[in-house]
This record gives structure tokens, C-alpha cells and sequence, in this order.
């Protein structure tokens, strides 16, 4: 006899797939059901930049859990549905068909979306960015017939982009706003390391500019820039940042930095609604208030927020690890923090390092690896 309560997951990615999967292995057995506005299964997207983008691993090793696994499982996965809003007091999921869903508890997993760049041009064919399946499996195709490639902003997306693109044998050529890669994230010395890993692989780096008008007839030939450079390019992708799906609360629940307001516990303003993976903006114990857009923390997330769900009230204190692969290089980070005092075991120059970032009580606040074990 399947438990009395109904749970309800809206963002059917890797924090709410791990959520779900969480609450059955945590013995719930009342109705679950996810939503997601997606057409797939929950699926893992840090391959969509590398190897799947490069068109070495398959669509079925993406996913969270095998395709059989959420029906074998007693979920409810409502795909291709779009959550319009969350009402906590009537505790109702409406969905965009207008379908009203009545929950005990819910998640909020919705992610972030990519911030739209405007510019005249932005429109051709042959530009793209990077988010879903659907769009990797489009770059991968333009890919096929361009020599040439320009991308838009070197952020963790934009710098496993080019790499892949540019294993993948096209000439490209990176503009980023900033003085460095990866500046916001890892300022800018440990950004310039990463640099010029990718100036050495051959890869065409133009910081401190950015896109003024994309050209061309029906679809884009050129990427003109403020500093009044003209990149030819077939192919474009974009990555200048992103922002979360948190429309479906109320404003009372949005914080600061735009994402849904958690407590400890990942609960948010709104008893029985909870937050976790992209969108959720929680209070640390150490770092105070982040949003934290990682893989690892996601799966951490939906973790937590489904024993949270079930009754659990510890705080979420995970100290946040993420990693990237960029050439034959691995980056990782752990801790939230680029600024402060960075005191260096290896080298800089030998690209093997842990640079470590010290408050000015000379507490560690995070760390940041380059091909370091
Ligand atoms: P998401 O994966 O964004 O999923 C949210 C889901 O909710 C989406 O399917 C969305 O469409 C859906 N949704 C939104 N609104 C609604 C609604 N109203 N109704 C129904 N559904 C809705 N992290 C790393 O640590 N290392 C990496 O190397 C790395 N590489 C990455 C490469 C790429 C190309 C991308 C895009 C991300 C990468 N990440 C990486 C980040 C990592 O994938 C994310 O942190 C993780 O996917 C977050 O999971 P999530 O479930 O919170 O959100």
C-alpha cells in the first residue's frame, strides 16, 4: 500500500532525480513526482562541454540513473511539463496546461538558464549556447561542417567549449570581458595559468573586449567587438552566464543574488518547501550566503533536501568542490573564496599546484588544485 502523502519535485535534473532517488532509498512510499520541462530523463550535464560534445560517450551514460530505474521506482516523471507556479500556502504545483498538483512537501530543483546576449545579430543561425542535451547535440552537428569558431565569454562552460572545439579540429578564438580566464572564479592569477594552458593549445585568446553586432546573411560570418576587431567564425557559441528558474515562488522566497532563499536545512521561507542544486541560495556556516552552480554540491543538495523533506533538520555545511577538464588538465576547487592571501605548494609555472586562500585571520577559506595529488 503506497504511503498517504504526495511529494512533489519540480526540475527533473540532477538535484531533483537525486532527490527522488534519495526519498525511496530513505523508505518513503507515498506518490513522488517530478517535473521536468525538459523531454529527458534526468541527466548529468558536465560531459555536455567535454566528452559528449566531442561526440565520445552516448546519451545513456549521461543520465542520473538508468531509464528503467524511475518506474521500477514508483516515479512519477512528468516530462516535457512546465511548473508555472508553486502556491506553499494552498500547497499546489500548477502546471503550464493549467493541471494543479497537490503536494505535502516539495522541492524546488529548476537550475539556472543562460543569461540572454543581446546584440544586434544575436539572432542568426549558426549561434548557440550551451545548457541542454538538445543544444550540445546542435553545436555538435554545426561543428561538423565550420573551420572556424568563436567563443563568447571564458568561464568554466566557454573554456571546456573551446578546448573541445578546438579538439575537434576547428580554429577558435575566445572573447572574454575580463583580463583573464576564469577571472570571477579564480581571479587573476590563477586565471592567467589557465590562460595560457589554452594560448599554448593553440587557442586564440581577446580579453578586456567583448561583442558588439554579430554579421552576415543568414547566418553568422563575423563577430565584430567593441575594441573593433572582426573575427571570422561558422560557428558561435555563447557563455556569458546564467540565471536561476525561481519565478515559480513567490518574490518573498527570492534572495539577493536571485536564487530561492534556504535555511539550514534547505527548507526555504515557506514550511514543507525546500531548494537545492543551482537555484537554491543557502546560508553557510563558514562562506555566509552563496549559490553555488556545481555538480557536486547538486547531488549533495538533493540529497540533503530529500532527508530534510522526510523530517532531518541538520544544517548543509557541504564545504562546495567542483572540478573541470580542460585539455589534458584537471582543475579542481573546494571552498568558496579567490581573494585574501594565496600561499602556493608546486608551481605556477609547472601548472601542478594547490594554491590555498587564507581570510585575514589567516583561516582557510578555499583551495584551488591544478593537476595536484
Ligand atoms: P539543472 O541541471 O539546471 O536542472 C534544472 C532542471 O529544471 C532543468 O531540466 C530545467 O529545464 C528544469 N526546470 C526549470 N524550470 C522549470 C519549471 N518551471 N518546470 C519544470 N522544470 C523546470 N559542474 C561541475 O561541478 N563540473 C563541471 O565540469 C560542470 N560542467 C558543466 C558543463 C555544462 C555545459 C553545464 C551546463 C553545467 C556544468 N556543470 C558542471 C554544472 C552542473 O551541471 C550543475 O551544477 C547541475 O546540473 C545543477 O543541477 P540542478 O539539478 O540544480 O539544475
Amino acid at each position: 500500500m503506497p504511503g498517504a502523502r504526495t511529494f512533489v519535485i519540480v526540475g527533473a535534473s540532477l538535484a531533483g532525480g537525486t532527490a527522488a532517488a534519495t526519498l525511496r532509498q530513505e523508505g518513503f512510499d507515498g506518490r513522488l513526482v517530478m517535473i521536468g520541462d525538459e523531454p529527458s530523463l534526468p541527466y548529468e550535464r558536465p560531459g555536455l562541454s567535454k566528452d559528449y560534445l566531442r561526440g565520445t560517450i552516448s546519451r545513456d551514460q549521461l543520465l542520473v540513473r538508468p531509464a528503467e530505474w524511475w518506474e521500477a521506482h514508483g516515479v512519477e516523471a512528468r516530462l516535457g511539463a512546465r511548473a508555472q507556479s508553486l502556491d506553499p500556502r494552498e500547497r499546489t504545483v500548477t502546471l503550464a496546461d493549467g493541471q494543479r498538483i497537490a503536494f505535502d512537501r516539495a522541492l524546488v530543483a529548476t537550475g539556472v538558464r543562460n543569461r540572454a546576449f543581446d546584440v544586434p545579430g544575436a539572432d542568426l543561425a549558426g549561434i548557440f549556447q550551451l545548457r541542454t542535451v538538445g543544444d550540445a547535440d546542435a553545436i555538435h552537428r554545426a561543428a561538423a561542417g565550420a573551420a572556424r569558431a568563436v567563443v563568447v565569454g571564458m568561464g568554466f562552460i566557454g573554456a571546456e567549449v573551446a578546448a573541445s572545439l578546438h579538439a575537434m579540429g576547428l580554429e577558435v578564438t575566445v572573447v572574454e570581458l575580463f583580463e583573464t580566464a576564469l577571472y570571477r572564479v579564480l581571479g587573476p592569477r590563477l586565471g592567467r595559468v589557465l590562460e595560457e594552458i589554452h594560448r599554448d593549445h593553440g587557442v586564440d585568446l581577446v580579453f578586456r573586449d567583448t561583442v558588439e553586432r554579430f554579421e552576415g546573411s543568414a547566418a553568422a560570418e563575423r563577430v565584430v567587438t567593441r575594441g573593433g576587431r572582426a573575427i571570422d567564425a561558422d560557428l558561435v557559441v555563447v557563455g556569458v552566464g546564467t540565471q536561476p528558474n525561481a519565478e515559480i515562488l513567490h518574490a518573498e522566497a527570492i534572495a539577493a543574488n536571485g536564487g530561492i532563499r534556504t535555511g539550514p536545512s534547505l527548507e526555504t521561507p515557506f514550511p514543507g518547501v525546500f531548494a537545492a542544486g543551482d537555484v537554491a541560495s543557502h546560508d553557510h556556516p563558514v562562506f555566509g550566503t552563496v549559490r553555488v552552480e556545481h555538480f557536486d554540491n547538486a547531488i549533495k543538495m538533493g540529497e540533503h533536501a530529500a532527508r530534510a523533506m522526510l523530517g532531518a533538520t541538520d544544517t548543509f555545511d557541504d564545504p562546495h568542490w567542483f572540478w573541470s577538464d580542460q585539455w589534458e588538465h584537471q582543475i579542481q576547487m573546494a571552498g568558496v573564496a579567490t581573494t585574501g592571501r594565496m600561499i602556493v605548494r608546486g608551481s605556477l609555472e609547472a601548472r601542478s599546484f594547490a594554491a590555498f586562500f587564507l581570510d585575514e585571520r589567516g583561516i582557510l577559506r578555499a583551495c584551488v588544485s591544478v593537476d595536484w595529488k
